[in-house]
């Protein structure tokens, strides 16, 4: 090969020995650090919580080496460097580093204005009536409610948090701003998206895209939704206001239409169902489910996550599972995410033994977490009769359809809404905010309403910039679950089950290759097309 020089190949060498001096480096620490992560979200206490702060204090202070940070960049600036998985690693490296650059003082500021805000959050109760009502009981209200005048007190409530927070929000998007322009960004969410590996630009397009999909069946649907709720509520349509719509944002399903698959749930050993159906299709659970601690215990976190503690096989899920509809939903994705870790090409290096994106793993995490919705796969997996299989189908599709068109539309307001924030934080955010919700959400701002609801986002202050992955995720699932139908079954909605094809599809195609390419590469290789909105509108927005 000409291009490849001698110079080429002892530089290549060069930076490969600084990569893997730098991995063993950070090996130990972060399987430490994972552990230490690990036994706090089991046990609760305070000293594991503490021990985890001490290892992710060690673990940053590798990461934010100047030294290290400035041969990263050298190496990853250097056109002579041709081989494309050191690139790759580089890139990655870089990435990872950049945010540990940030000057110590601007730092300090950031994570002490993201407390106090995060504390505002944690204590803010709203308060009806006189009466302190936690974000539950509101939630209730919204939901259950038939009563206008109590409806909009819940919702106009639950906003005063928005009051609360906004002038803290704007100090810290100016101060977000501050740091990213420091590190050579045009603005924070530029930053965000650049140092995830997400091209701002291909990310746009893709809302743009899904928006044109979507905004006409959406609005038809819009209407069906508010033919029935003024139907229950006994209001004119057009008196139909944001605190009529059972959520805070409008960012759920209204229940319009009468379903309960719990019923079908409840005296199932859900585990046994889901190991059970990963082993139908080639994905060996056993072993992933033998490290984990799967049910409710004192003290330990609430929730359920998954963590692959040393990249290499040792992945675990913490769950607190029940023999629900819910359960087996999170079970289902928590294995999703956790096959994903354990296929992984062990050969790669560290850096690289990572999925191509978070969303690309939340993708296969709801790829299967939708199952449990999906009345094939009820039916299949847990044995329900010809009828019941029948009364579920038709409430089971209109249900998704709904659920995915409620929740594209609202974030399309929130992707748009942080974009614009970034871009020009002087603006009137209120406003901004109200024009995203009016044009994509078709929601009436209440007349005379100029109050800082963006600002009772939480997102917003504690997890900027991030939400848009939660869409790229749906995507990516449907644009999965079209190319098997097509192109490895040839079958149209099955039921997923008993397949191996399936999981050997996943495992060569999407989990082997980590993350040696950028994710539209490997989904073009998976796919054989680049991450579109096409299937996801053809799975839910055509009727
Ligand atoms: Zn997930």
């Amino acid at each position: 090969m000409a291009a490849c020089t001698g110079s080429t190949h002892r530089l290549e060498k060069k930076a490969d020995a600084f990569l893997r001096s730098l991995e063993r480096e950070i090996i130990p620490v972060y399987i430490d650090w994972n552990k230490a992560g690990f036994q706090a979200s089991v046990s609760g206490k305070d000293e594991d919580y503490r021990k985890r702060s001490e290892v992710e204090l060690a673990y940053s202070k590798i990461l934010a080496d100047k030294d290290k940070f400035s041969s990263v960049k050298a190496y990853r600036g250097n056109p002579a460097i041709k081989d494309s998985l050191i690139m790759r690693e580089l890139d990655i490296m870089y990435n990872t580093m950049i945010r540990y650059q940030i000057d110590s003082a601007m730092m300090k500021k950031l994570i002490n204005a993201q407390e106090a805000v995060e504390k505002k959050f944690s204590t803010f109760r709203a308060e009806v009536n006189g009466k302190t009502l936690s974000d539950n009981e509101i939630d209730s209200i919204l939901m259950n409610s038939r009563k206008s005048a109590d409806l909009e007190k819940a919702w106009k409530a639950s906003k005063a948090i928005g009051t609360l927070v906004a002038e803290d929000i704007k100090s810290l998007v100016t101060l977000r701003n501050e740091i990213a322009v420091d590190l050579g960004y045009k603005n924070y969410h530029e930053m965000s998206l650049s140092i995830s590996d997400q091209d701002p630009v291909e990310v746009s397009a893709l809302f743009d895209e899904l928006d044109s999909l979507t905004s006409e069946d959406f609005a038809v649907l819009k209407e069906e939704i508010d033919s029935i709720l003024s139907g229950q509520l006994k209001i004119g349509r057009d008196k139909l206001m944001p605190w009529h719509y059972q959520n805070r944002f409008f960012q759920e399903a209204p229940k319009i239409y009468k379903s309960d698959p719990d019923q079908y749930y409840a005296g199932k050993d859900i585990l046994q169902v889901v190991i059970a159906y990963y082993e139908g299709i080639g994905l060996h659970v056993q072993d992933i489910i033998d490290r984990s601690d799967l049910y409710e215990k004192p003290g330990k976190y609430q929730h359920a996550y998954c963590t692959s503690i040393d990249r290499a096989g040792d992945v675990r899920v913490i769950a607190n599972i029940r023999n629900n509809q819910y359960w087996t939903n999170t079970m289902l994705h928590e294995l999703g995410h956790a096959v994903y870790d354990k296929y992984i090409d062990s050969s790669l290096v560290f850096a690289l033994r990572e999925p191509a994106h978070t969303f690309t793993t939340e993708a296969v995490a709801n790829f299967f977490g939708n199952m449990a919705s999906n009345p094939k796969w009820i039916t299949r997996n847990l044995g329900l009769t010809p009828e019941e299989a029948d009364k579920i189908s038709v409430d089971a599709r209109l249900y998704a359809r709904l659920e995915k068109l409620v929740f594209s539309r609202w974030c399309q307001v929130m992707f748009r809404f942080e974009k614009g924030m970034y871009e020009n934080p002087g603006q009137d955010l209120n406003k901004l905010w109200w024009d995203m919700v009016e044009r994509y959400q078709l929601i009436k701002r209440p007349e005379g309403w100029d109050n800082p609801d963006w600002a009772s986002k939480i997102h917003i202050a504690s997890y900027p910039c991030y939400y848009h992955n939660y869409l790229l995720g749906d995507l990516l699932a449907a644009q999965l679950s079209a190319y098997f139908e097509n192109n490895i079954i040839g079958e149209k909605e099955p039921s997923y089950t008993g397949h191996p094809e399936l999981g050997e599809y996943l495992v060569e195609k999407v989990f082997r290759p980590g993350s040696r390419y950028y994710w539209n590469e490997m989904i073009e290789r998976a796919t054989g097309e680049k991450l579109t909105a096409g299937h996801y509108a053809d799975q839910y927005v055509k009727k």
